[in-house]
């Protein structure tokens, strides 16, 4: 293709895309095979020799290998990132697993911010422990603490960026030099940002993943994960992959191919709605403390500001009544939808004491920091007129319940 390559939109929309596609299509076809086949013995001979010549292939042997929809949905993730290689999962742990897995031996140590993905943190504390692979937590924005972390067997930070459920956002170029200066790896867990918001891999992250179930599929019909990195991280991931078997399948990377094609036009939304929801938030009396970094009042805003194009469509709020308020307040909105996941373009809203964390004792998730109260919003790209009615009629009712 000639030079389209510029703006983030025109990526997202011919990024990846084969000119021309078979048949002359517009879209990429969903390849819908679970093998391939060769003409001859020489032509398999031929493709075997290229493949240990370690020549970049992009034709399929068997569907655990690779697919073409896939290969065209990697492609744009990666042109999306700046990436030289992107690699889709069947679903976002897959990818943080694998990767994980891939990285790290027996005795390698691992740091990871405190505010994290559930079972993210289940793996390290289970599986990776079993391993003899012994993780360090540290609180997000706390550089000293994650100094004093540091050993000589430490080969990997991962965070994420924001994170979950608190929105916070470290200081990525800092982390970076730190870690390397110890011959470390930094992973970021990029979900709630999107390359819309932030390319990690230009403020000095190694690997980068998304739930690409998220903002990147964008309509709540797909799970998918994807690593984006060098070629030279990439590479060797995928041939975990085929061991390990984590694959997307064909038509779940069409959808995701079609999603990828709004992602510019959905964050501006996202980021506006979430801008919109926070700020009308902060101002009411049922509302405790709302956690946001577009607002000035989030201990990140500084950071977050200079990082990041927009804040995204997340805004977690403690109601007041804890968890009888906080349900309350979700029982009375009429525009989301109750239940986990965000990114798409249905607003969902949650409880995470309730659903998330559910299964920890309130001690248990008072260490964590996941309070009773605490509501996780995730705004779609409904009108936010519409959102913040809805929360005004919820929030009066509250009131009057109290
Ligand atoms: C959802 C999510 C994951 C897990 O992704 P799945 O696609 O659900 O497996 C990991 N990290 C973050 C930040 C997420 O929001």
């Amino acid at each position: 293709m000639t030079q389209l390559q510029s703006g983030f939109s025109t990526r997202a929309v011919h990024g990846g895309e084969a000119r021309p596609n078979p048949y002359r299509a517009v879209t990429t076809p969903i390849v819908q095979t679970s093998t391939y086949t060769f003409e001859s013995t020489a032509d398999v001979r031929a493709f075997k020799e290229a493949q240990q010549s370690g020549a970049p292939q992009r034709r399929g042997e068997y569907g655990r290998y690779g697919n073409p929809t896939q290969w065209a949905a990697e492609d744009k993730i990666a042109a999306l990132e700046g990436a030289e290689e992107a690699l889709l999962f069947s679903s976002g742990m897959n990818a943080v697993t694998t990767a994980l897995l891939a990285l790290l031996s027996p005795g390698d140590h691992l740091i990871v911010t405190q505010d994290l993905y559930r079972k993210t943190r289940q793996f390290c504390n289970t599986l990776l422990q079993r391993m003899g692979i012994a993780t360090s937590y540290v609180p997000v924005g706390d550089i000293a603490a994650l100094e004093a972390a540091l050993r000589p067997q430490t080969r990997l930070l991962f965070t994420e960026l924001p994170t979950n459920p608190y929105l916070r956002v470290v200081d990525l170029e800092r982390i970076a030099d730190l870690v390397h200066a110890r011959g470390a790896r930094l992973f970021v867990d990029s979900t709630f940002a999107t390359p819309y918001n932030l390319r990690p891999l230009e403020h000095g992250a190694d690997l980068v993943v998304h739930s690409a179930t998220k903002y990147l599929g964008g309509h709540n019909d797909l799970l998918a994960g994807v690593l984006v990195g060098p070629s030279s991280l990439i590479g060797p991931l995928r041939e975990v992959q085929g061991m390990l078997g984590g694959v997307v399948d064909p038509g779940c990377a069409y959808l995701l191919l079609r999603g990828l094609k709004t992602l510019g036009l959905r964050m501006e939304r996202h980021n506006e709605n979430g801008l919109r929801v926070a700020r009308f938030l902060e101002g009411q009396p049922a509302v405790a403390h709302v956690w946001y970094p577009g607002l000035p009042s989030h201990p990140d805003h500084a950071i977050a500001t200079r990082l990041l194009r927009g804040f995204g469509g997340v805004v977690s709020f403690e109601v007041r009544g804890g968890m009888e308020g906080a349900a309350a307040l979700i029982d009375a909105l009429r525009v989301p939808l109750i239940g986990p996941s965000l990114g798409g373009v249905e607003s969902l809203v949650e409880q995470p004491a309730l659903m998330s964390h559910y299964e920890l004792d309130p001690v248990e998730r008072a260490a964590i920091g996941v309070t009773d109260g605490l509501v996780r919003y995730a705004l779609g790209i409904e009108d936010a007129d519409d959102l913040i009615a809805d929360l005004e009629q919820a929030l009066a009712k509250v009131l009057v319940g109290s």
